[in-house]
């Protein structure tokens, strides 16, 4: 079950996949035995979170995460998340808990945010692409918890996505990308917020927002009042670049071209449909994500609603869906609408731009 070596898994390595379905809100303990049994021999498991699927090894085992590098096609220079299933596990993996971390850590966890700590010795610098910080989550999914239980407290793990791909957000989607490259898959549900966690930098002077999420600048702002959004992030001068390693590289992408299009909403659909009708002209194959208001409006092969424009969160939660049916679908060029930063906004945007390559048209 468990590979010899599985930092030398390629991708033509086929290994034996075992695949699970699970009742969310009652996990079978049986099956989260065996699977904490793979992960402690240095086995990988793929298991649903409240965020995105997650693709899961010894958080502390050198050869599990750089297993979980291989299976994913992952640059190792980009940090693996940490997930524990009890604050008080944080001790034994990070040097010291900063007051203002405390204060995050009892609001929001357990839940979708993430904390830069400085790590202990006892995680391996392969866990943390070398570098002597550690991000940590704590997790709201039961499934999550139970399995980090079972593996004996500590999970590396990243989305459960082939690198560069959308993130999964199905059971499904994580059969896609990693049947034969892992050693089992838990299906549950469909994830319940669908995209990645916030991430929170605490080892700076200032706490610092490196990866917007479900969790807002807003709300973090309660708890911590001087906190910001990485420079990085907002600049569009390539020279400022973002603090987390993972939010430099091209992320979430549709095999088809995306094109963000910003503007008052009748010229956007006029640009839009000039634009799915020349491309259909060249026998190209064309999709159009817009709000639920205006999918009416559209002409191409495909056009997926994300939710009314009064209801981010439910955006947030279907753009990867939407992302994957674009590529189940073959569609070739995609023209999408944006949204207005703030609150759940600027997260939904920064997946989408990194998620077109940066590639926006503003009328
Ligand atoms: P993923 O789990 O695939 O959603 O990616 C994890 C994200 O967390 C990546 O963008 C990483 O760069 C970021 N990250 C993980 N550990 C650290 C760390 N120690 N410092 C800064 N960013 C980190
Ligand atoms: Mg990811």
């Amino acid at each position: 079950m468990s590979r010899d070596d599985p930092g030398n898994q390629s991708a033509d390595t086929k290994m034996n996949t075992i695949i699970e379905h699970i009742d969310p809100n009652n996990p079978d303990p049986e099956v989260i035995a065996r699977a904490g049994d793979i992960i402690k021999k240095g086995g990988l498991v793929a298991f649903p979170t409240e965020t995105v699927y997650g693709l899961g090894g010894d958080a502390l085992n050198p050869e599990a995460s750089a297993g979980i590098y291989a299976a994913k096609g992952r640059p190792s220079d980009n940090p693996l998340i940490v997930h524990i299933a009890e604050t008080d596990s944080l001790d034994r993996i990070v040097r010291r808990i900063p007051d203002g971390a405390g204060k995050l850590a009892d609001r929001f966890w357990p839940g979708p945010l993430t904390i830069i700590f400085e790590k202990s010795d006892a995680v391996p610098v392969q866990t943390t692409g070398g570098l002597d910080t550690v991000a940590v989550r704590f997790p709201e999914d039961r499934t999550a918890q139970a399995l980090i239980k079972a593996s004996g407290g500590y999970i590396a793990a990243p989305s459960a996505n082939i690198s560069g791909r959308p993130s999964p957000t199905r059971g499904e989607y994580v059969i896609q990308d990693l049947d034969g490259r892992v050693d089992m898959i838990i299906c549950g549900d469909d994830s319940r917020i669908g995209l990645e966690s916030t991430i929170v930098d605490m080892t700076s002077e200032e706490p610092v927002i490196l990866r917007p999420g479900f969790i807002t600048l807003e709300e973090l702002g309660e708890v911590l009042p001087g906190i910001t959004l990485d420079r990085g992030l907002i600049s569009e001068d390539p020279d400022i670049r973002p603090k987390a390693p993972g939010m430099k590289y091209r992320h979430y992408a549709p095999r088809g071209e995306l094109t963000i299009v910003e503007g008052d909403n009748e010229s956007v659909i006029s640009y839009i449909n000039m634009k799915t009708g020349e491309a259909s002209e060249k026998g190209l194959r064309t999709g159009v994500i817009a709000h639920d208001e205006r999918t009416g409006m559209y002409k191409a092969d495909l056009i997926a609603g994300i939710g009314r424009e009064t209801e981010p969160e439910e955006a947030a939660h279907r753009i990867y869906t939407v992302l994957r049916r674009m590529d189940d679908e073959k569609i070739d060029v995609i023209y999408t609408e944006s949204m207005s930063e703030g609150g759940i906004g600027t997260a939904f945007m920064n997946r989408l731009t990194k998620a077109a390559g940066h590639h926006i048209v503003r009328l």
